[in-house]
């Protein structure tokens, strides 16, 4: 079992130490930037990442246990959102101790937001099959390309990027990945409009970019095993819950300023990235049926009890990967069936909202029944089962590592990428 780093650093310590620290530091009062830059200096900010960049060098059970404090405390998280979920970790494990000492505080500070440029119009379950090129321009490369579906692109100061520095190779040998500057004249970012009604997400076209050789991470040609790493930490996360929403990082998102207080307020009206949706919990539809007297009605309490059951298994699967992760072990199977069990639940709930409110559940604006949600759960809800990795994707993965079915036949594997079709 993998034991926290520092001598006599066992989570009990550390717990009592984040208590007392809290007890002095935490005031909803400062801003959201004061709150975050003391969580980083004091390393509470992300325990198990190196003293000096954000946290404490602890092992990865002590993290849980900071986050437990910092809940029990009523105190706002670190920052969330690519950069600390999943930037910041493969800079750590690939970047070299420049890139760490560059790249790592301004996250763990929640200086910088980062988007995510992998997915491509024609690369997304096959992300190998990335287009974007990189090319070799003095001591860096100039960037071309387009990527899509990229969320909070508008307001992100970096990308971690996937491009093809070499055609030569086989597709998933010839990437790099590179932490790319999003202020920059070869960078555009144009939000898509979405059914909803929201700009979550953009395309962003990439025409004479530069990257220096700092921003590359791993090596030329090692990309995909980075962004293996990548898809590692989303996985870990998603399985075990800890992807919680939260206030956007950086400073072109514009909340550094606030109180932290406001920020905590307002954070409860976030629509939740996982499901289910604000008022998409078995507890919150069991409430509502009971408001509407239809909670007596037998084919509606077998659904609702449906949902339930549902998310307690949610619920124990994602304990169980939480456990395995502060373990420092790497998410199995499960996490796909967790995915699964998400998406079942958002849709789920959507359903039963509008079984519950009939075509009242329909309307829209403020006066509507809750306000609402529910027109916004539906539409919505398409993006679960796409988000994260497309549905058919992690039963690929559950028939072939659970069930042990024949894999998928891969016949470009060993190809040269530039002889594949476009
Ligand atoms: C809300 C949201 C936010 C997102 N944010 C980001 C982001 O910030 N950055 C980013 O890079 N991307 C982001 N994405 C993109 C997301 O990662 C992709 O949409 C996803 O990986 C699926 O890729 P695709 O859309 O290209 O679909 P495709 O891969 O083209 O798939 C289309 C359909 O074909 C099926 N399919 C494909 N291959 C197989 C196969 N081998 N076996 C069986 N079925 C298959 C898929 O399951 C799907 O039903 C986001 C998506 C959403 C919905």
């Amino acid at each position: 079992m993998p034991a926290d780093t520092r001598a006599g650093d066992g989570p009990g310590a550390a717990g009592a130490e984040v208590r007392a620290w809290l007890d002095a530091h935490w005031d909803p009062a400062q801003t959201l930037g004061q709150w975050w830059s003391a969580l980083a200096e004091s390393g509470w900010a992300f325990p198990a990442w190196p003293v000096g960049l954000g946290g404490r060098g602890l092992g990865p059970s002590s993290a849980g246990v900071v986050r437990d404090e910092l809940d029990r405390a009523g105190a706002l998280g670190p920052p969330t959102g690519v950069a600390a979920w999943m930037g910041a970790p493969v800079v750590l494990e690939f970047g070299d101790d420049q890139q760490r000492g560059r790249l790592v505080p301004p996250v763990a500070r929640g200086d910088e937001l980062w988007c995510q440029l992998f997915s491509e119009p024609a690369a997304g379950s096959d992300l190998a099959g990335v287009r974007t090129r990189a090319t070799r321009d003095g001591d860096g490369w100039i960037v071309e390309g387009q990527k899509i579906w990229t969320s909070t692109a508008t307001v992100a100061e970096r990308g971690i990027l996937l491009a093809r520095t070499d055609w030569d190779v086989p597709k998933h040998r010839g990437l790099s990945f590179f932490i790319l500057p999003m202020d920059q004249p070869g960078v555009e970012v144009r939000p898509i409009r979405q059914l909803n009604g929201e700009s979550h997400f953009n395309e962003v076209f990439l025409d004479g970019a530069r990257a220096d050789r700092a921003d590359l991470i791993g090596g030329e040609g090692n990309g995909w095993a980075v962004a293996l790493a990548v898809l590692g930490h989303e996985r870990t996360m998603a399985a075990a819950g800890t992807m919680r929403p939260g206030p956007d990082a950086g400073s072109k998102a514009g909340n550094l300023d606030t109180p932290v207080g406001d920020v905590l307020e307002r954070l409860s009206e976030l629509v939740s990235i996982e499901p289910p949706f604000p008022i998409g919990s078995a507890p919150e539809l069991i409430g509502l049926a009971q408001r509407r007297a239809r909670a007596a009605e037998p084919v509606l309490r077998q659904d609702l009890t449906r949902l339930w059951s549902l998310g307690e298994c949610s619920r124990l699967t994602a304990l169980r990967s939480r456990a395995a992760a502060e373990l420092g072990r790497t998410p199995g199977p499960e996490s796909s069936v967790g995915y699964l069990a998400g998406v079942a639940r958002a849709r789920l709930s959507r359903d039963l909202v509008f079984d519950v409110l009939g075509s009242a559940g329909a309307l829209d604006g403020p006066a509507a029944p809750e306000a609402g949600e529910p027109v916004n759960m539906a539409l919505s809800s398409l993006a679960h089962g796409i988000q994260g990795g497309a549905e058919q994707i992690q039963r690929n993965i559950i028939g072939e590592r659970i069930l042990g079915l024949p894999r998928e036949p891969q016949v470009d594997r060993d190809v040269p990428f530039r002889e594949l079709p476009a």
